[in-house]
């Protein structure tokens, strides 16, 4: 279920991009402490796992129990990422509030990482929109569809912001409910990324949910995110300690630091839900697990400023 009383949401994907190529098992009840915890601190909206074949991704071979123990907590909207229909049913199985379906602009990227053209993964989100649309009212999953590489790709380098805005309207074409901006590999800035927003916002917004998924690598991620809130986005992926990365970013720092996201959007006068001061402990299930994982963000480090004002409960 979504809690739907504040401005703006901020979705934990730590779970998924934060752990996927990550060697160490994460164990199945600490994955789902880690759920219980961060959503007990009003976190709104996880991504939780990925359904894809444990022989490829042995971390999410626990998925369907993360997903299940999920569904289970109250106010939480739950999301799944798919690459295909096989992982789309196993999702529906389970009956998550969103399915998320992995998909890039970038062609090269497309095929090293999903193995599959832009055409051949679009006819591959087809079925699952069917398989969606062949749900009866009221049981239909909500379908978002990531844009990876929307400001660069490190096969092909810079990816026209045209080439972003044709992929983003052939999904919403298709039916898609949400577009996830992604600046998978950290080439964005924020002047494109306020250019890229508006667009895709003034085009789509009124028919779409359009979120912002940004990755550290540059050090540009909160800059990026200022720019897409001040384009109209009100929707931001970001992982505890910024845990994450990408196999094909080499050295990159993760997504952008959940704890610091909040700061920065309470300190603009948006509610986000989160609690902060029961945010941070949750760190201490990541370090827990992951001691060779490098725990990033500067807000738990220094604090919240005397006197700081969090923003009203809307
Ligand atoms: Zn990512």
């Amino acid at each position: 279920m979504a809690k739907t009383e504040i401005d703006v949401i901020c979705r934990e994907v730590g779970l998924r991009d934060g752990i996927q190529s990550l060697k160490t098992f994460v164990p199945t009840a600490e994955k789902i402490s880690w759920i219980r915890q961060e959503a007990a601190a009003g976190m709104p909206n996880m991504q939780v796992c990925s359904f894809v074949p444990p022989k490829l991704l042995p971390q999410f071979s626990d998925a369907a129990e993360v997903a299940t123990a999920a569904m289970a907590i109250d106010d939480l909207w739950v999301s799944t990422l798919v690459p295909n229909l096989k992982g789309a049913e196993a999702a529906l199985k389970i009956g998550v509030d969103e399915i998320d379906f992995m998909n890039s602009v970038s062609e090269s990227h497309s095929l090293s990482n999903g193995r599959r053209s832009t055409d051949q993964a679009f006819a591959e989100f087809e079925r699952v929109r069917d398989l969606r649309d062949a749900q009866p009212e009221g049981k239909r999953f909500k379908l978002a569809a990531g844009m990876a590489t929307s400001f660069g790709c490190s096969i092909e380098g810079h990816v026209p912001q045209k080439n972003v805005l044709k992929a983003v309207e052939r999904f919403v074409n298709a039916g898609v409910d949400e577009v996830m901006i992604a600046d998978t590999v950290g080439y964005g800035n924020p002047r494109d990324v306020h250019q890229l927003f508006s667009q895709i916002i003034a085009e789509f917004g009124d028919t779409v949910l359009v979120g912002a998924h940004f990755h550290d690598t540059r050090g540009l991620g909160l800059a990026n995110v200022y720019a897409a809130l001040e384009a109209g986005c009100r929707r931001f992926d970001a992982s505890l300690a910024g845990l994450g990365g990408c196999p094909f970013a080499p050295n990159a720092t993760g997504n952008i630091v959940m704890e610091d996201l909040v700061f920065l959007l309470e300190g603009a006068g948006l509610d986000t839900g989160i609690d902060l001061a029961k945010l941070l402990p949750v760190r201490e299930i990541i370090s827990r697990n992951l001691p060779e994982e490098p725990l990033h963000g500067t807000y738990e480090k220094a604090g919240t400023p005397k006197g700081f004002p969090f923003a009203p409960a809307a």
